[in-house]
């Protein structure tokens, strides 16, 4: 069987441009869908630090055709290591080329650089394109959707794809009732630094916090840190410095890095938030993948490349089942655990974390569910 995705969509709307939104573009439009991709930002793509790119998101992305632009991009490598705070080896996990042999396991790329692969591809594929635009409206009947968009116009589609991330506002549109994100009680810092040339791999520091090192490009990688805040804040941009500075103090080996940090040091503090649809992620012709349905903490590193594996397995499926109702109960078979368990023990890592855990604990959880999700999708 094969060659369905024809009969179910020959016209197709992306709201949101992050990184589920242009997989699917690109997996549709390669298979001879006429693409429309709508983005709210005006400066669309331009903002963000780094992404680790775990082995499910390495290998999602390269089979999406990346594996060349992400070696040339970013970095790509093979291990893990963990450390104490003041800088003892206590663990090394060597990833598996989920890929290919000939492409590393796992690494990390600056977002804008990410996003750039991806834009290029859609060009060149024909997507078209509208950045600081979105729907304002929905209409659906059996056989495709009307939209409206906010520059006034309107269009017809055989399918529209919800890829507008955590707060979507197709979900809020087609799934009123649909769950809420929720502040998940930690803090996620980011910030970019110089890589010293013998960091050649990623890096986790486990002390009363977590910190973490993620080679994305030749010379740069970016530190993430979790910190546990229970209620969710806002930090002024001039508390930055000094609030990372502090939360890195208990960790001796990372000295270096903190009395190098100064003004002109990137940092970004996010406040967590997830949301998990456990029902149905569409609803009609109307289809949510990504963060809009199943929005995880960093914990897996693990949320970008979900978001292509759902796109992947979506034009699967329509490609493979002739009625759109199957295709769509496949999508969700295939789909829903994974998402489960993702979502579900990067939560459990983040109130380990809280609740002060053991540091091989939250070792042994992360290790076992990377294993799971090696799992083919
Ligand atoms: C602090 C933090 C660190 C993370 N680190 C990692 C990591 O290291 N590795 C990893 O794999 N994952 C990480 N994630 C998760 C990852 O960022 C997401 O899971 C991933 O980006 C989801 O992709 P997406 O396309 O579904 O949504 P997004 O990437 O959020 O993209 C949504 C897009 O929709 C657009 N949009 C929003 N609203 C609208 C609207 N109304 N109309 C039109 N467009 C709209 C946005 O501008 C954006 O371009 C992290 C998340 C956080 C919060």
């Amino acid at each position: 069987m094969g060659g369905n995705l024809s009969k179910h969509a020959k016209k197709v709307l992306v709201v949101g441009g992050g990184v589920g939104g242009p997989a699917v573009a690109i997996r549709m439009a390669e298979r001879g869908v006429a693409v429309d991709l709508v983005d709210i930002e005006t400066d669309w793509g331009a903002a963000g630090t780094g992404v680790t790119l775990s082995p499910l998101t390495a290998r999602a992305l390269c089979d999406l055709g990346f594996a060349e632009g992400l070696m040339a991009k970013g970095h790509l490598h093979d291990t893990l290591t963990m450390f104490s705070p003041a800088g003892e080896q206590v663990n090394e996990v060597q990833s598996p080329r989920l890929f290919s042999p000939d492409v590393p396991a796992e690494g990390g790329i600056m977002r804008p650089d990410l996003h750039l692969l991806m834009e290029q591809r859609m060009r060149a594929l024909g997507v078209s394109i509208r950045t600081g635009t979105t729907v304002t409206a929905l209409e659906q009947d059996d056989t495709g959707v009307d939209a409206t968009f906010t520059d006034g116009t309107t269009g017809r589609y055989d399918l529209v794809i919800g890829a507008d991330g955590l707060f979507s506002k197709v979900r809020d549109m087609i799934m009123p009732e649909a769950p809420k994100p929720w502040y998940t009680g930690q803090v996620c810092w980011r910030a970019q630094f110089k890589r010293p040339e013998e960091w050649r791999g990623a890096r986790m520091y486990f002390g009363a916090i977590k910190v973490g090192f993620t080679p994305c490009s030749p010379e740069d990688m970016y530190m993430y840190l979790l910190q546990n805040v229970k209620e969710k804040p806002w930090i002024e941009e001039a508390e930055l410095l000094p609030r990372l500075k502090a939360l890195l103090a208990p960790f001796p080996a990372l000295a270096f890095l903190r009395d190098a940090m100064d003004e002109a040091t990137p940092i970004m503090a996010r406040p967590l938030e997830s949301v998990l649809l456990t029902d149905s992620w569409y609803a009609g012709r109307v289809i949510l993948l990504g963060d809009a349905a199943h929005s995880t903490t960093p914990h897996l590193a693990s949320g970008a490349g979900m978001a292509a594996e759902d796109a992947i397995v979506l034009v699967d499926e329509l490609d493979r089942e002739a009625g759109f109702e199957a295709a769509m109960q496949s999508f969700m078979a295939r789909r829903l655990p994974r998402g489960e368990l993702v979502v579900g023990n990067s939560i459990k890592l983040g109130q380990m974390e809280q609740e002060g855990a053991p540091a091989e604990e939250m070792q042994a959880l992360m290790i076992e569910t990377l294993h799971a999700i090696y799992e083919p999708y």
